[in-house]
């Protein structure tokens, strides 16, 4: 039987919530104080999309982020990213467009969707709604607004990359 395997990395600054997306859509679950390091390079989940099983492997980037050494292991053969902010880190929101970059450097091209994270704290928003979506469009990528805590959109952020890179 064919199986499609999906390596999808997750970029963005330290604290958008990154570790606990993965951990949300591969688990299910929640952990405040999730560490940031979790002893394995990914996490998988499979899915079926349109009659096909997919096995998406979610990578994180066990905190490397602060110190600029993402590896190029950590890109290589990634099929599809997602580009991570947070709702309450305007650092974070400005840091999109060269963790962008970044991943197009090593891996070129590939299906990338804009998340932004954290809308449950939306009260103690420091990006505007319209700002997000300029930024997606110039980006041409699809935004999701997410709330990894509350369990708000995150399963959809992998079907829309999974069903993107089964189009290819
Ligand atoms: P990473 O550095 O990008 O991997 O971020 P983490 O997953 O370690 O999360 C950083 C902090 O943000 C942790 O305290 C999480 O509990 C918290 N966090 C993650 N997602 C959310 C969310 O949707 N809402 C809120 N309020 N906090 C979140
Ligand atoms: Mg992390």
């Amino acid at each position: 039987e064919l199986e499609v395997a999906i390596k999808v990395v997750i970029v963005g600054n330290g604290a958008v919530g990154k570790s606990s997306m993965i951990q949300r859509y591969c688990k299910g679950i929640f952990t405040r104080d999730y560490k940031k390091t979790i002893g394995v390079d990914f996490l998988e989940r499979q899915i079926s999309l349109g009659g096909e099983e997919v096995r998406l492997m979610v990578w994180d980037t066990a905190g490397q982020e602060e110190f600029d050494a993402i590896t190029r292991a950590y890109y290589r053969g990634a099929q599809a990213c997602v580009l991570a902010f947070s709702t309450t880190d305007r650092d974070s929101f400005e840091a999109v467009r060269s963790w962008k970059k970044k991943v197009e450097d090593e891996c070129g091209e590939i299906p990338t969707v804009l998340v932004q994270n954290k809308i449950d704290l939306a009260d103690h928003s420091v990006v505007e709604p319209e700002e997000a979506e300029m930024l997606a469009r110039s980006l041409g990528c699809r935004l999701f607004r997410v709330s990894v805590k509350e369990d708000v959109n995150v399963g959809p952020v992998f079907r829309h990359l999974a069903a993107c890179c089964l189009e290819e």
